[in-house]
């Protein structure tokens, strides 16, 4: 059981180390010293997502959506809603189809809005279609406690 957690700065992308007994949510990144949770999605290009994904301990909700696109338009406050509601337990992230095409691609994006869950540094769910704040977030932590 380790005794710290690793979190990825949304901000800056430096690595923190939090000790699991202090509120993740209070915690301030010891690189860039803004907030490692804010409780809103932050968007992220590919290199950011990488990190969030490979080098941090927290799962990461990540949706996919360009601004063309009215249902991903219309889900975004539900995915703002469902980040004050998952976070710290979960890091909720925003990737633009538009900006980052390859990284779309290299995910197998098929249709938007699309929400894929990692963990442990690996896809473990995703789904396709607008949801709401508490959709989003029971979907999330069901199958979190699926993988667990
Ligand atoms: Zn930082």
């Amino acid at each position: 059981m380790s005794a710290s957690r690793q979190i990825v700065c949304p901000h800056c992308a430096g690595i923190n180390r939090v000790p699991a007994d202090r509120p993740a949510e209070a915690a301030l990144c010891g690189r860039c010293r803004a907030p490692l949770f804010s409780g809103k999605p932050v968007d992220a290009d590919s290199a950011m997502l990488d990190k969030q994904v490979r080098q941090g301990d927290v799962p990461v909700l990540v949706d996919v959506w360009a601004p063309w696109c009215g249902p991903c338009r219309m889900m975004a406050p539900a995915f703002e809603a469902a980040a004050a509601e998952l976070e710290p337990a979960v890091r909720l992230v925003k990737l633009n189809t538009d900006a980052e095409p390859e990284m779309a691609a290299r995910l197998g994006i098929r249709g938007i809005p699309t929400m894929i869950l990692f963990s442990g540094g690996r896809e473990v769910a995703r789904v396709s279609g607008a949801m709401a704040a508490s959709q989003i977030a029971a979907w999330a932590r069901g199958r979190l406690e699926a993988v667990a």
